[in-house]
């Protein structure tokens, strides 16, 4: 849970019990964080899976609250997938190895009977003796290329599961990446490519960017529109984002209503002008209140940009574009700061 959604929690709490109640659901803890869940409205999928089978179900018995707690709590999912990953390629490699031992068993055997076969034989054999030598050695090679084709077959549906299993892994992976609300790159997706994208910078040499922004006044707006519609407005912003992005830029959402923009390979001017455009792009947009068509006006964004050094941490880096957002918020808002990589104060450069 975001920070922010604290703020949330106690409206969602409510909502989840009065919930539970309607559906004769115990409020035990994993029950409630079912329904607290479908309260936030944060996983789409739940909400959606959880309404369909009221609709053809009924209220949801206990076994089937459980199973949908277990299947989308994405650590339990992707422990999951990783568990059931291990177990049935653990089976292949078993069943994979079983042939292939059965296979060189029946070539040794192939071996014998024709060292046999031919130990049998001397000028005194009958041609009956022949014969008999011959058919062992037969029925030894055709045993050893059924195993053979049988051992090829079975690499090929194992190499078609294995694919499977790389898919399902990668999906999972993703999902674990993933934010909910927006599909943007969630925290611990933005934790991971800043360290990886500030080592990238270290061995390149090449300059690298942070936007932080952060949504002006968004509080307002929630209390005026409510936060279902707030949540319109964050996927809005995110997908201003990520269109303003450039390629190879990572746009995340770091927090609540607070976004960041990876930027690898790209100097500050460059960042400010990505930066700007962005903020033109979230403003220009008139929010219209879907159900009923309503105009609900324009949000705006502040941001700040850091640029990498060498010696920093993501912690500094991340801190030094906070400063910059911050001063963007006291000049009044709607505008980009970047930090003055030459001096120790940030410079103003758009409103
Ligand atoms: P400022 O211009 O100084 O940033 O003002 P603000 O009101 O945006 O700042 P503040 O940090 O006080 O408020 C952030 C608000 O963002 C709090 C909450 O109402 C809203 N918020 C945070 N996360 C979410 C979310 O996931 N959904 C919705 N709808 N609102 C959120
Ligand atoms: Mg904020
Ligand atoms: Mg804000």
């Amino acid at each position: 849970m975001q920070a922010e959604d604290i703020e949330f929690a106690n409206e969602w709490s409510a909502e989840a019990l009065k919930l539970m109640q309607e559906n004769s659901i115990p409020p035990s803890p994993d029950n409630y964080a079912v329904w607290f869940r479908y309260a936030s409205g944060r996983l789409p999928e739940l909400n959606k899976e959880i309404d369909e089978k009221i609709a053809t179900a009924g209220p949801l018995d206990l076994d089937t609250t459980l199973d949908i707690q277990r299947r989308y709590f994405s650590d339990a999912k992707l422990t999951d997938v990783t568990l059931a990953t291990g177990t049935k390629l653990n089976t292949e490699v078993d069943q994979i190895l079983r042939i292939i031992e059965e296979t060189v068993g029946n070539s040794t055997a192939l071996g014998a009977s024709v060292r046999e076969a031919s130990e049998s034989l001397s000028s005194q054999s009958t041609p009956g003796d022949v014969l008999k030598a011959v058919e062992a050695i037969v029925t030894a090679s055709r045993k050893m290329e059924e195993r053979s084709a049988e051992l090829e077959d079975h690499l090929q549906a194992t190499k078609r599961e294995l694919n499977e299993l790389q898919d399902n892994l990668a999906k999972a992976h993703t999902e674990a990446r993933t934010d909910g609300l927006t599909g943007l790159n969630n925290r611990k997706a933005f934790d991971e490519a800043i360290e990886r994208e500030m080592a990238g910078a270290r061995a390149s040499g090449k300059p690298l960017c942070l936007i932080v922004g952060d949504i002006d006044h968004f509080k307002k707006f929630n209390d005026t529109f409510g936060h279902r519609t707030g949540d319109q407005v964050l996927r809005l912003v995110a997908s201003c984002l990520k269109n303003g992005a450039a390629e190879g830029h990572i746009a995340a959402r770091y927090g609540g209503e607070e976004f960041a923009v990876i930027m690898p390979a790209t100097d500050l001017a460059t960042a400010e002008v990505i930066a700007n455009r962005i903020r033109e792009t979230v403003m220009a947009r008139e929010l219209v209140k879907r159900s009923t068509g309503e105009s609900l006006g324009r949000v705006t964004m502040s941001m700040g940009i850091g640029l990498f050094r060498p010696d920093d941490a993501a912690a500094s880096l991340i801190e030094r574009a906070d400063q910059c957002l911050y001063q963007a918020k006291h000049a009044g808002r709607n505008r980009v700061i970047a930090e003055d990589a030459g001096a120790a104060m940030p410079k103003a450069l758009a409103g």
